[in-house]
């Protein structure tokens, strides 16, 4: 028989990671949800045209697409990522401004994978639509901030940079062009390349050769106009306000081409391997109209959980939280028993769990043993004829008889419930 395992860049989450996943969802939805913003869930997959949008010539849009037909002909890409699917359903939707969502979920993207990159891999993250107010970029970053403080993460870097308005990110990829073009010999094949397709991302190069080339480079912030200066300088201030810690990074060019004006990255300082990034975000206001609704600013960030949780392992914080049961009932007189007192404690609010296929004391206590349950609650034939059960601490190996008709009570006395 064949047999099958995961395919490249994509893995089982088992217990306990899977809990510490949940519990990761659930720390953000409590930071966002206490911050007004409201759970979407788009669907996984959607019209590819919804992701050309991202920027034609970004490898996420050239390379890494799951994009195929689907049986009704429909040219169908899985989402690489999640806000362009906010601003599609936007436009659908046509809700008020200010639309505060947030969002949590797996992302396709055909990548090489390796640790920390994987072809699926989930984000969490917020999107706010209708606002231009820079006070609003600094509250969504001091929002991502309280939430690695809320994971118990200490080593995080913000790095931020402005991009300007578009005609300002035009004027600058045309001097960058200008500069990379004169400096051609100096640049990697590889960069070479890049520089064909967007002079920003050359920026992006973290190889040797290109280093002296990309120092000497034009700076974003000389091309900046007044409105997109006054902006960026309006964000800082409110940071500062807000004790948020950052740096600035002119380099700082991201890999989507629809950002505007203010972008971030957090970087985790725990980790060393060559993915470091955890999270990032920016504006994009023009996505919106670019996906043929009403000009709209428009600003969020997406931060990665995988990565993310790597970090904590780093950090050694944020460990997965216990999912154990509380009660084992073991049941030697057939299984019957144990199936009422498991749907009584359940009922209850009792974590409970049983063994099966009527095996002996001894194998049923081993099982008890290694779920980790604090209680076991035996079932016998002397039990059954007393009407009773018998409440063992696993811990201790005491053991009383325990009335069947005050079995909930003193369980949750013997829990300190
Ligand atoms: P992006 O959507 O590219 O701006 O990425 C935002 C964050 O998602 C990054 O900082 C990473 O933490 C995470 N991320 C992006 N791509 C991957 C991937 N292939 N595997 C794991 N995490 C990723």
């Amino acid at each position: 028989m064949p047999t099958f395992n995961t395919s490249p860049g994509t893995r089982d989450i088992l217990a306990p990671e899977s809990a510490r996943w949940r519990a990761f969802q659930q720390v953000f939805a409590d930071v966002v949800e206490h911050a007004g913003f409201a759970h979407i869930i788009p669907p996984m997959f959607e019209d590819l045209g919804v992701f050309l949008r991202v920027g034609e010539t970004t490898e996420i849009v050239t390379k890494e697409m799951y994009d195929f037909d689907d049986k009704g002909g429909r040219r169908i890409a899985l989402r690489p990522e999640q806000t362009a699917s906010v601003c599609r359903a936007f436009v659908e939707h046509r809700p008020v401004t200010p639309w505060k969502v947030w969002y949590s979920g797996p992302n396709f993207r055909y990548e090489k994978p390796q640790q920390g990159r994987y072809r699926q891999f989930d984000q969490v993250g917020v999107e706010v639509l209708g606002v231009d107010d820079p006070q609003l970029d600094a509250e969504i970053i001091a929002l991502a901030v309280e939430f690695y403080r809320r994971l118990g993460l200490r080593g995080i870097r913000l790095s931020l940079n402005s991009l300007g308005d578009s005609g300002d990110r035009e004027r600058y990829a045309a001097a960058l062009r200008t500069h990379f073009v004169s400096h051609l010999d100096a640049l990697s094949v590889e960069s070479r390349a890049t520089l064909e397709r967007n002079p920003l991302r050359v920026l992006d190069s973290k190889r040797p050769e290109d280093a002296g080339a990309i120092a000497a480079a034009p700076r974003m912030a000389d091309h900046l106009c007044d409105a997109a200066a006054a902006h960026f300088a309006s964000v800082q201030a409110a940071l500062q306000a807000a004790g948020v810690d950052f740096v600035i990074d002119d380099r700082l060019v991201r890999g989507l081409d629809y950002y505007r004006r203010t972008t971030f990255e957090f970087v985790a300082t725990s980790l060393t391997a060559a993915h470091t990034a955890i999270g990032g975000g920016g504006r994009y206001d023009g996505l919106v109209a670019d996906l043929g609704g009403p000009e709209t600013p428009g600003i969020g960030f997406a931060l990665g959980l995988d990565r993310t949780l790597l970090a904590c392992d780093a950090e050694g914080v944020f460990a997965a939280p216990a999912t154990v049961v509380e009660v084992f009932i073991v049941d030697v007189t057939g299984g019957a028993q144990a199936a009422t007192v498991c749907s009584q404690l359940r009922a209850a609010g009792i974590g409970a769990d049983r063994a099966y296929d009527a095996r002996s004391m001894k194998s049923q206590m081993k099982v008890a043993d290694r779920s980790g349950a604090r209680l076991a609650l035996i079932v016998g034939e002397d039990e059954v004829a007393k009407n009773a059960v018998t409440l063992r601490t696993m811990e201790t190996g005491a053991q009383q008889l325990v009335p069947r008709d005050e079995l909930v009570a003193q369980v949750k006395t013997a829990l300190g419930r």
